[in-house]
């Protein structure tokens, strides 16, 4: 799941490569993934690209139409979406309904390039706004403060009013913005914090290793993946996991090894020695086949 950093990216790459030009044609393959109607997919075409952005974990593409309005498409790739830039495109036009990850194909930038939105797996969650203002999508309105923008102090309110566990409060958008499964299982390894702590029983000590741990996560993220280009940003992301994904993998830090938590339909990882102090946390799927 594309998370802050790898929305930092595909922005900047989208950035460098279609400000400036027009939206040639846009085809829409898998009608689901369009959340609004009006302006739609042709209001896009022969809008020139002003910018491209991230917020949150949310994609934007700002564009200004022949007659000088603006338009917005919002992209939330969600679990298994991703942004896959073409030098090439076919010419052909997508076929609707059809067996390929391709839901939303956009000619843009130089002639012949443009981008594909797909989608892997049977869950159909990628989601595309077309907006004259991004703050008419109400997911956007109701994001917290960005996690790169949050103060100390605010962070440390945030979890003060929290009802939560740390792990719940990262992932949660509309307390912090950017931050998935992936990178709080990162933060969390960083700051030597269990998963399960509260957030409002943490002490100022420990409030500032979070702060600190969250802020070098993400910068070292973003740095190792803007300027990347987007097709390799998926296995730079793993390369650059501790703990997540590494579940029976020693530790990088201790050498103990990682652990892993399964809850529903995800799991995370953490390692028991740098947060727990030693302990393993009950894992409900297993604790449910040993029964
Ligand atoms: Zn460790």
């Amino acid at each position: 799941m594309p998370e802050l950093p790898e929305v930092a990216a595909i922005a900047d790459y989208v950035r460098g490569a279609a400000v400036g030009t027009t939206i040639r044609r846009v085809d829409v393959a898998a009608l689901s993934v369009l959340k609004t109607y009006s302006p739609g997919p042709a209001d896009l075409v022969g809008a020139e690209v002003t910018d491209s952005e991230r917020i949150g974990k949310y994609f934007v593409l700002r564009a200004r139409t022949a007659a000088g309005e603006s338009v917005a498409m919002v992209v939330h790739l969600s679990r298994a979406g991703w942004l896959r830039w073409s030098a090439k495109l076919p010419s052909t036009p997508l076929r609707p309904g059809g067996k390929s990850p391709i839901a939303l194909r956009v000619h843009v930038g130089p002639p012949g390039q443009g981008f594909d939105l797909t989608e892997a797996g049977t869950q159909k969650r990628l989601a595309v706004w077309i907006v004259r203002d991004p703050a008419e999508v109400e997911m956007l309105a109701s994001l917290g403060p960005d996690a790169l923008a949050v103060s100390r102090d605010e962070f440390a309110a945030i979890l003060a009013a929290s009802r939560s566990q740390l792990k719940t409060v990262l992932r949660d958008q509309r307390v912090i913005a950017g931050i998935g499964n992936a990178y709080s299982d990162e933060i969390l390894h960083t700051a030597r914090l269990s998963p399960f702590a509260s957030a409002k029983g943490l002490n100022a000590e420990a409030v500032t290793r979070l702060y600190e741990a969250m802020r070098s996560e993400l910068d070292d993220a973003v740095a190792r993946s803007v300027g990347q280009h987007v097709a390799t940003l998926k296995a730079e992301k793993r390369s650059g996991m501790a703990v997540h994904g590494r579940t029976g993998s020693p530790c990088p830090v201790c050498g103990d090894t990682v652990r892993e938590v399964s809850l529903y339909d995800r799991s995370f990882q953490y390692c028991p020695t740098c947060q727990t102090g030693g302990k393993i946390l009950a894992d409900r799927r297993m604790s449910r086949l040993l029964k």
